[in-house]
């Protein structure tokens, strides 16, 4: 008998065919003569009938619980009546392991729920979340070596700041102090100088105090760095990665959006060129909005929402005071108070991701640092890429949970992630 994964039944591939599907019972109801199982694998879920008649499976089924794992044999039949389309007509139903009274129920808390995250993961939704996850990932991946990236793996240990500031988790290290790192950054600086074009996806960790439906403690960085280019390359590349990610996923994962009931029509709309407005003009945008930002200021959550409902779709913010951004960002040599970075800012989410040209003039650098107080020697590394062979080169950080929560119409970041890390929220 042939062994299938559910989707192949919904996909209308078993039709009339003797299916075996393993998998765990998502929901179970008693009739008289009938029992109703929703069995649930990685790729679907799947109505199952078993007949009273059949002595052997019916026994079997009724001492099945929820979450009961088992092995399912019989007919696949399309019926209108069941969810997906399809049904087994059960033949035989054998228990792997017997599940007891599982604790989630349809009245618990979110806080419980949360608390028993290692088997809400089994729910539909985090199930096709987790699956939608690793398909962004690999269109990412696809787009990077599209473009000739080389991926590469920096360390989670830092000796110094990366930036800097109230973010960073300290930890013992034997018998020093090192952080965990808030960005990959100054390491793929590093690498251009032999790799050229490279990117990494990999944990960044910030001590966000804040607890908002962006902010996470630890989050996957899709970050990238590369030589011989500027802000229009950036910006270019930026959104090519973006265009490709939401085609290849409006291509793919209709079924999942469709369960999930997330929109994914806007995907659709996510074509180049982006908008770009300047730091000066979403200000100006900001203020005709009533908003008392001025110049100077930067852009909180809030404003960004607001900048964004005009546009409906990505689009970047640029050319932003220098006085805002990390000693490493370079200024504009017409306009010193100018750095360039860029953000690129989504509907309903704000900032997704922060880029922008490199500073790879030495002085220019250390003067950065002075200006913001770091100690240039705590640098010495990072300067002596400008000392050898420096070129002018452009970089990018994007939250992949941000992502996905846009994508996805997630209400909240920590559904965008298997093991959630916040200021409460470590177990399990
Ligand atoms: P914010 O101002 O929204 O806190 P940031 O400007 O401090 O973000 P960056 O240092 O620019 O963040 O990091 C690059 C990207 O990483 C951000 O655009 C965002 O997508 C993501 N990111 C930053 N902090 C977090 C976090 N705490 N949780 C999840 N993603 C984050
Ligand atoms: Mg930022």
């Amino acid at each position: 008998m042939a062994l299938v994964k559910i989707s192949e039944i919904l996909g209308g591939d078993c039709t009339d065919k003797q299916v075996s599907v393993r998998g765990w019972v998502y929901r179970k109801r008693q009739g008289k003569e009938l029992i109703f199982l929703v069995v649930r694998d990685a790729t679907g879920v799947i109505q199952c009938t078993v007949k009273k008649a059949n002595a052997t499976a019916w026994a079997e089924a009724e001492k099945l619980t929820i979450e009961s794992s088992l092995t399912l044999e019989g007919v696949a039949k399309p019926d209108t009546r069941a969810p997906g389309g399809y049904e087994i007509a059960a033949e035989a139903v054998s228990i792997i392991g017997l599940a007891e009274v599982f604790p989630i129920a349809k009245d618990k808390s979110e806080e419980f729920i949360r608390d028993m995250r290692h088997l809400w993961l089994r729910s539909r939704k985090m199930n096709v979340v987790m699956d939608v996850r690793a398909k962004v990932l690999e269109y990412s991946r696809e787009y990077f070596r599209k473009t000739c990236f080389t991926e590469v793996s920096p360390p989670m240990f830092i000796s110094a700041a990366v930036e800097g500031g109230s973010t960073l988790f300290g930890l013992k290290y034997f018998d020093q102090t090192l952080y965990l790192t808030q960005s990959s950054q100054l390491y793929l600086e590093i690498l251009i100088y032999s790799l050229e074009n490279v990117y990494c996806i990999a944990p960044s960790f910030r001590a966000e105090k804040s607890r908002t439906i962006r902010h996470l403690t630890e989050y996957w960085h899709m970050e990238a760095e590369w030589p011989f280019a500027d802000m229009n390359d950036l910006m270019k590349f930026e959104e090519g990665l973006m265009e490709h990610i939401c085609k290849r996923t409006a291509e793919d994962c209709q079924k999942e959006f469709a369960e999930l009931g997330a929109d994914i029509s806007k995907l659709a709309q996510v074509q180049v060129p982006f908008p770009r407005i300047t730091y000066a003009e979403a200000i100006d945008r900001l203020k005709a909005k009533n908003s008392a930002l001025k110049w100077g200021d930067d852009l909180g959550y809030e404003d960004e929402k607001l900048l964004a409902e005009e546009f409906g779709k990505p689009f970047f913010v640029y050319d932003y005071p220098k006085a805002i951004k990390a000693f490493y960002c370079k200024t504009r040599r017409d306009q010193p108070e100018i750095a360039l970075s860029v953000d690129m800012m989504v509907p309903r989410i704000g900032e997704i991701s922060t880029g922008g040209q490199r500073e790879e003039d030495k002085d220019q650098l250390i003067q950065r640092m002075k200006e913001q107080e770091l100690k240039p020697e705590d640098y010495e590394w990072y300067l002596d890429l400008r000392r050898y062979g420096t070129v002018p080169h452009v970089g990018f950080g994007m939250g992949v949970e941000r992502l996905l929560v846009w994508m996805l119409d997630l209400d909240n970041i920590i559904d965008a992630i298997p093991f959630p890390r916040t200021t409460r929220r470590f177990y399990p």
